[in-house]
């Protein structure tokens, strides 16, 4: 994901081809071009990714469907599945979307004790898709190139 300045001088500087434009059209010296939206590299680039998405409350809801994990309403909060207060790390693995209802009857207590279990085990998202997830705004014409899902808004 590059600034629409960036994907200007690499389109320019024949770097990177258009693959979808914006409406606008911005001129240089001498062409006039229409703001890249998608590019594709002409040169295959190893982008040196850091290997962990970053853990946030979009990105959770967005892992979870915005669904409470525990009764499947509404997500409102982000649920720590063993409690900090016990130990439990905020990581990945340890965070889940659920609702008011739900975090609420089990603040400080574990699964064990509320009888509860989950669907499967909460992981840590990968993919090309979850780098949008640091973006403040996603532009709808970049989903079907990196198959964000639905739960991912702008
Ligand atoms: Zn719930």
């Amino acid at each position: 994901m590059v600034s629409s300045r960036r994907a200007i001088v690499l389109v320019l500087t024949e770097k990177a081809v258009s693959v979808d434009s914006a409406a606008d059209v911005v001129h240089a010296e001498t062409v006039a071009l229409p703001v890249p939206v998608v590019v594709r590299l002409t040169r295959y680039v190893r982008v040196p990714y850091t290997a962990q998405v970053p853990l946030s409350r979009r990105a959770v809801f967005a892992r979870d469907g915005s669904s409470c994990v525990y009764c499947g309403g509404s997500a409102t909060s982000i649920d720590h599945v063993v409690p900090r207060s016990r130990g439990g790390t905020h990581t990945w693995d340890n965070v889940v979307a659920a609702c008011r209802r739900c975090n609420h009857a089990k603040a400080d207590r574990s699964l064990a004790e509320m009888g509860w279990e989950l669907p499967h085990p909460p992981r840590t998202p990968s993919g090309a898709a979850w780098r949008l997830l640091g973006a403040r705004t996603v532009d709808p014409r970049w989903r079907e190139w990196l198959g964000v899902p639905e739960s991912v808004s702008a």
